[in-house]
């Protein structure tokens, strides 16, 4: 059958919500795939799954390398503590502030661009260290063009030096070498640039084709020149960005203003960005209010490799999300809709999947509690007369199934640690779920699966889970005072126990 196949298509037919007909007829189908004279197999799942309305929205393909207008590079710098990385940011930033009458003070917004002598410009990423990169390639994202990669000439090559160097090669970035403290009294750039080329790094002064200017952030020394060289690197990579279409931008920053609410600054990868534009970052959405840069200036347009920061989100994205444009808040929030949906979606799954283990080793020491039940019987048949077991085997065990909520991590783990010093040796304590915040869907089904007791800690529950609590007979068990939680807790076991003889 499958050397006949030409195509082979997998169709989910499901039900549009309130409707139970499928939403393709099948058999014009067929006719459809036998007018066309091609063969076909159709894999025809029936089930019940949702089909949304296609909305979501996702970027666009790559565009062709005539579209392409020069950009900004994007830069990195990273390197091994201490090595001068803030420094050098620092100073990158305050250098290129020519107006500092109208600009105001420079904040730390993310990312800033510095114009060079020659018109050229270069992008920073203001935060130095690799958290921010990993993070942002761990989400799939690959913001940067090119990593600085500042090694301190007194302290040469060092542990995260070479886990920078490693980071870059595995993310196909191609390296910058700064070669920073160069006044330092105990600077020998002879020797770091040694200990590089031994690390694979290629060194220009030692034959190689890696970029290497030797600087002080300190002392300001050669930093025209770093950028200069940045703007060559850009030039040699034929950097370029479409200005045209919707926009494609990353978050690199985001935060709560007391004053301007919620921001969060994005580089541009694509289209040209502007006031009023309606964007959607995960499940966050902004009309763009105002965009302004690093130096409070309010700007009119960002076009590819620049950063902004952007007042008007009503959500607020993390670092490392795509932010795309939409057309319109209609369909920004359908997208948003579908993206929590597609989110609830697995995390039911994920759930589902934890709730099935966990019964799974139920239904396993329950059946082993009942075959020692069986053992005892005939045990005590022979014996003729009462005993007690002595084997304390934690599966025979009746077991306290317990969530936990509470309002900080420190009272969580004070709690679990107090736990974790009780042994029971006639009761079990297990412990479905924990976590720090209100008590909320999931914890409630955990602890209904398992026929557990809600534990609040100094949270609220809220009142429609209390009152279905109530109606089907889950306990929830609030309190304000680690003492007379564990108390309880204790009270609850003893009451599992078995009474005593
Ligand atoms: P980071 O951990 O890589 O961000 O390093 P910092 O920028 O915080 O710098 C660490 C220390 O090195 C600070 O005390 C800086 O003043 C010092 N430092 C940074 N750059 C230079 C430099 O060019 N020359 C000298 N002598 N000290 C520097």
């Amino acid at each position: 059958l499958q050397t006949n196949v030409n195509f082979v298509y997998e169709l989910f037919l499901g039900n549009v919500s309130g409707r139970d007909t499928p939403i393709i007829d099948l058999k014009e189908l067929h006719n459809a795939i036998r007018r066309s004279g091609r063969r076909m197999r159709i894999i025809a799942k029936p089930g019940n799954e949702e089909i949304f309305e296609d909305k979501d929205v996702f970027p666009r393909p790559p565009p062709c390398k005539s579209e392409l207008k020069p950009r900004p590079p994007i830069v990195t710098v990273m390197g091994h503590v201490d090595h001068g990385k803030t420094t050098l940011l620092d100073a990158l930033r305050h250098s290129h502030v020519v107006d500092q009458e109208f600009g105001g003070i420079t904040q730390h917004i993310g990312a800033f661009s510095v114009t060079l002598d020659s018109g050229a410009k270069v992008t920073f990423l203001d935060t130095p260290g690799h958290a921010a990169f990993t993070a942002m390639r761990a989400r799939g994202v690959n913001l940067t063009d090119i990593i600085v990669l500042v090694v301190a000439a007194d302290d040469g090559v060092m542990e995260q030096t070479i886990e920078c160097i490693s980071m870059a090669q595995q993310a196909k970035v191609p390296i910058l070498v700064a070669i920073n403290k160069i006044d330092a009294p105990k600077a020998n750039v002879k020797n770091a640039e040694q200990m590089l080329l031994q690390k694979g790094i290629q060194v220009e002064s030692l034959g190689g084709d890696v970029q290497t200017v030797k600087i002080s952030a300190l002392k300001r020394i050669n930093l025209e020149q770093l950028t200069e060289a940045l703007a060559v690197q850009a030039e040699l990579m034929e950097i370029g960005g479409d200005p045209t279409g919707p926009v494609e931008a990353v978050v690199v920053d985001s935060k709560i203003d007391p004053h301007r609410g919620r921001l969060c600054t994005v580089v541009v990868q694509r289209g040209t960005l502007k006031k009023g534009d309606v964007l959607v970052a995960d499940t966050a959405l902004a009309k763009v209010r105002l965009l302004k840069d690093e130096q409070g200036n309010a700007l009119e347009e960002v076009t590819p490799g620049f950063p902004a920061e952007i007042e008007g989100w009503k959500d607020l994205p993390s670092a490392g999300e795509l932010v795309l444009q939409v057309d319109s808040e209609k369909q920004a929030r359908a997208v948003i809709r579908i993206r929590e949906e597609k989110k609830d979606l697995e995390k039911q799954q994920i759930d589902k999947v934890a709730i099935g283990a966990k019964e799974e080793m139920h239904q396993k020491a329950y059946k082993e509690r009942l075959q020692l039940k069986r053992r005892l019987g005939r045990f005590k048949l022979k014996n003729d007369g009462p005993r007690k077991p002595e084997i304390v085997d934690d599966n025979t065990l009746p077991v306290l199934h317990l969530v936990l909520k509470t309002d900080v991590d420190g009272t969580l783990e004070a709690i679990l640690q107090t736990l974790s010093t009780y042994n029971y040796r006639e009761c079990g304590l297990d412990i479905v779920n924990y976590g720090v915040g209100a008590v909320t869907e999931n914890d409630f089904e955990l602890a209904q699966a398992f026929k557990g007791v809600i534990y609040a800690f100094n949270v609220a529950c809220p009142n429609n889970l209390q009152k279905r609590a109530e109606s089907e007979g889950l306990p929830i068990k609030h309190h304000n005072v680690i003492y007379k939680l564990i108390d309880t807790i204790k009270q609850d076991i003893n009451e599992l126990l078995p009474p005593r003889e």
